[in-house]
C-alpha cells in the first residue's frame, strides 16, 4: 500500500487545518487489497472535535471494491487505539461471540488442545476464554498496558507489532477479535499470522460487515443530519464484506475456507440490542437461499495451506 502523507493548507477535508489542531495529518492512501488508487465516495462521516468538524471519507474501490476511510486524519484528537476489547465488562458481552469463533475454527480443523495466539488481546478476555477450554494461549497487544494486564493474569502476552516480531511457525491459529478494521495494512498483519501459523494452521478474524454496516450508517444519517460519526472513521480504517474478507486471506497467502456469522456484541440498551438481535437473524437467512451475508458482523477463516 502507497501513502502520500499531506497536511498544511492543501487538507482535503474542510476544517482540517485549523489552528489548535496543527498535529492533524491526513493521509491519503490507496486501497489495501488491490493497489488501485481509484476511490469513490460512499459516505462521509462527520466527527465533532473541539467544536470544530472533520469530514472523514469512506469510499469503495473502484478496482476491486474494497470499502476504506482515505484520506485518514491521525493525531492528537483522533487515536487509534484501545477499542472495545480493552472494556472491563467485555468478557460477558463477548462469551456468545467467542463461542461461536471456536466452533468455527474447531469446524475448519482446530485440534483440542491446540496453540492459539490471539493479536490484539487486550485484557486477555478471549485468553481466559479460551484457556478455559483447555487450548493453550498466548497473546499479543501494541498497548503496553493492556498486555500488562493480561500478564497479571497468568497468560504470555508480548508487547508489539507481531510484523515485527520474529515468531516461529508453532500456532494451529492465529485469532484477531474485531482488530483488522483497526490495522493500517490489514493484508501485512494477515501475512504476519500466516508466518506464526504451522502447516494447515487458521486465522480467524471477526470484523463488522460492510454490506450492513454502510446502509445502517447512511440511514443514521439521513435520520439525524447533525449526528455522528457513524462508524468511528479514524478508528476504523477498513470495513471488510464476504468478499473483501476472501480476498484479503488470499492476498495474504491463505486459503479463504469460511465467511459466516459468529455473533455480535450484547448492548446495554435492551431496546438496541432486540433491535440488533432481530436484524441479525434477517441477515443470516439470504445466504442459505444462494444470497449474500447481512449481518452486522462476520468472521472469516484462512488456512495457511503448505
Ligand atoms: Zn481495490
Amino acid at each position: 500500500m502507497s501513502q502520500s502523507a499531506e497536511a498544511g493548507p492543501a487538507a482535503p477535508s474542510p476544517g482540517a487545518t485549523t489552528s489548535g489542531v496543527a498535529d492533524l495529518r491526513w493521509t491519503h492512501v490507496t486501497c489495501a487489497l488491490c493497489g488501485a488508487d481509484l476511490p469513490r465516495p460512499l459516505l462521509t462521516d462527520p466527527v465533532i472535535r473541539r467544536g470544530r468538524r472533520y469530514d472523514f471519507q469512506i469510499v469503495r474501490c473502484g478496482a476491486c471494491g474494497f470499502v476504506y476511510v482515505t484520506p485518514r486524519g491521525e493525531g492528537e484528537l483522533f487515536a487509534n487505539t484501545a477499542g472495545g476489547a480493552a472494556r472491563r465488562d467485555a468478557a460477558v458481552a463477548n462469551a456468545p461471540i467467542y463461542a461461536g469463533g471456536l466452533a468455527a475454527l474447531r469446524r475448519c480443523g482446530l485440534p483440542e488442545g491446540g496453540r492459539i495466539l490471539d493479536l490484539g488481546c487486550a485484557r486477555g478476555d478471549f485468553l481466559d476464554y479460551a484457556s478455559a477450554r483447555g487450548f493453550a494461549v498466548a497473546g499479543i497487544d501494541l498497548n503496553p498496558q493492556l498486555a500488562e494486564a493480561a500478564r497479571l493474569r497468568g497468560f504470555a502476552v508480548q508487547t508489539g507489532d507481531l510484523r515485527d516480531l520474529a515468531l516461529e511457525p508453532t500456532y494451529d491459529a492465529v485469532t484477531l477479535w474485531d482488530v483488522i478494521e483497526h490495522v493500517d495494512d490489514p493484508v501485512s498483519v494477515l501475512a504476519a499470522c500466516r508466518r506464526a501459523l504451522k502447516p494447515g494452521g487458521l486465522v480467524f478474524f471477526h470484523t463488522g460487515n460492510a454490506r450492513f454496516q454502510i446502509p445502517k450508517a447512511r440511514l443514521l444519517r439521513r435520520l439525524r443530519p447533525g449526528g455522528g460519526p457513524f462508524l468511528i472513521p479514524y478508528q476504523h480504517l477498513s470495513h471488510f464484506d464476504p468478499n473483501s474478507a476472501r480476498a484479503a486471506l488470499a492476498r495474504a497467502g491463505l486459503e479463504p475456507v469460511e465467511v459466516f456469522f459468529a455473533g455480535t456484541l450484547s448492548y446495554r440498551e435492551p431496546r438496541k440490542h432486540r433491535a440488533m438481535q432481530l436484524a441479525n437473524r434477517l441477515g443470516a437467512l439470504p445466504p442459505r437461499f444462494g444470497g449474500p451475508l447481512l449481518t452486522n458482523a462476520m468472521g472469516a477463516i484462512g488456512r495457511r495451506a503448505d
